[in-house]
């Protein structure tokens, strides 16, 4: 009898704000540590906290993009519990009553066709230091540069079948929160951590069998390993006769495997109370309107909208919509030329391998729209070469040049097309190849790649050779 995997989500992501959600020090990442750090974040006594009002237009934004309710009024509590990353020794955070509930995501299952995954809740908080092993041989350092940073919570509903589906959720999830410029969701700088919940149960039941957690997974990739494995661990527990042990399990990437978190960090007497020191944070009505009217295309809806109106393949229309930017720039070279596909060939071929040699997104690029359709002109009307124009993409790039047809100039790019000159470098190459050409005539067709081979040496690549092969075609007929 088969097993399904019963999944659940909490994803921490950490808004695109300049400051900390209570207090004016700067969000740097990388920065030396304890160097953004202030007696409010410190939680030195009498300091006093003060809301971002950034942070919570952003946490607004990813509710509304998510479809969830957001309550006029939501309430900030202290979450306590001792560690050395937490110098208050509570967590403002929000817990019965948080900033939004209810909304749903729909993705691309990874078996194909559409899953959808409900929402709990969205709650902001705030986000603890770091503990550093690796600087202080022996001992363990405290950096609190990242105490205070502004984070939303994503809490899913169990709605999760397959490990494969939460990848394919978090990646729709993770666009979702780019296009509406809430988060970079950077995970190698920790702007986006998981953890998940999960169970088995016999396909079919309906009851929920018991849950472990799994925490501390920094990649889309370490989730679905993460919780493949861990599901294969219940499974053979429970066809065992054994019982599946409510607990926590850490993940390690390196070594991919799970290990038991000890039970002391496991304590779940966190003593809520609402945050004395903050007033309940109200959202008017007015500021909901603004946010909603403030919301992008969504990224499914841009992708079904780019892929009929330009008529690309579903899978062209995807990869131009992975990131907002990129779309941006497709949509501006596509009107540029009047034309989509023309446009999403060479923003999805040439451009994207361009911008992730340089490692920009496509709005950092210093090649604009304006000027790739420039380029892609010049090719379309045969006046320069597409392998030509490909490589002076990373000049353009670097430069910044905006007359395209000065540099192909400059550059000696223009392509020959002009009949007089074609041909005189023709007769030229025929004459030197008597013996090629009368084998040629006798039925070794392939020696006409060597005679335009020849021709464009002759020309110094300036030759257009489209034309060059239709002219000679003519001459050896003619001989
Ligand atoms: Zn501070």
């Amino acid at each position: 009898m088969s097993w399904e995997a019963v999944i659940g989500l909490e994803i921490h992501v950490q808004l695109r704000t300049s400051r900390k959600l209570f207090c004016g020090d700067l969000v740097v990442f990388g920065a030396e540590p304890n160097r953004h750090v202030c007696p409010v974040c410190l939680g030195l006594p009498g300091a006093l906290p003060a809301v971002n009002p950034e942070a919570v237009r952003l946490a607004l934004r990813a509710a509304l993009a998510l479809g969830c309710t957001v309550h006029p009024e939501s309430v900030w509590a202290r979450k306590n519990y001792f560690y050395p990353d937490l110098p208050k020794g509570y967590q403002i955070t929000q817990f019965d009553r948080p900033l939004a509930t209810g909304g749903a995501l729909v993705f691309d299952a990874a078996s194909g066709g559409e899953g959808q995954v409900r929402l709990r809740r969205i709650h902001m908080e705030e986000d603890a230091g770091k503990l550093l092993h690796d600087r202080i041989p022996g001992a363990t350092a405290v950096d609190l540069n990242r105490a205070g940073t502004p984070l939303v919570e994503i809490v899913t509903e169990p709605d999760l079948r397959d490990p494969a589906d939460a990848r394919a959720f978090l990646g729709a999830l993770k666009r979702t929160l780019e296009y509406v410029e809430v988060s970079d969701c950077n995970m190698e700088e920790g702007s986006l951590r998981v953890d998940a919940n999960v169970s088995v149960r016999r396909a079919g039941e309906d009851r929920l069998g018991t849950k472990t957690e799994i925490k501390n997974v920094n990649s889309f990739s370490g989730i679905e390993r993460a919780l493949r494995m861990e599901v294969a661990r219940q499974v053979g527990v429970l066809e065992d006769g054994g019982q599946v042990v409510q607990e926590t399990l850490v993940w390690d990437d390196h070594r991919s495997e799970l290990r038991a978190m000890r039970s002391k960090e496991e304590s779940h007497d966190y003593r809520y109370f609402p945050d004395p020191d903050l007033p309940v944070l109200r959202v008017s009505p007015r500021t909901l309107d603004e946010a909603r009217a403030a919301l992008p295309e969504l990224p499914r809806a841009r992708r079904a909208r780019i892929q009929e109106v330009f008529g690309l393949s579903a899978y062209d229309a995807d990869v131009l919509t992975q990131a907002r930017a990129t779309a941006d720039y497709f949509e501006a070279v596509a009107g540029a030329l009047g034309d989509g596909a023309l446009a999403a060939r060479w923003v999805s071929g040439p451009l994207q391998a361009l911008m992730n040699r340089r490692g920009e997104a496509a709005d950092a690029l210093p090649l604009r729209p304006p000027t790739l359709a420039a380029l892609v002109r010049l090719v379309e009307e045969g006046t320069v070469s597409d392998a030509a124009a490909k490589k002076l993409l990373p000049e353009l790039a670097e430069t910044g040049e905006t007359d395209v047809r000065a540099v192909v100039e400059a550059r000696g790019l223009v392509q020959v097309r002009d009949e007089g000159r074609l041909e005189a470098w023709i007769d030229g190459v025929l004459d030197a190849h008597g013996e090629e050409v009368r084998r040629y005539r006798e039925g070794e067709g392939r020696l006409l790649g060597y005679f335009v081979g020849q021709v464009m040496k002759a020309s110094g690549g300036a030759a257009d050779p489209r034309r060059v092969r239709e002219l000679l075609l003519q001459r050896l007929a003619e001989r």
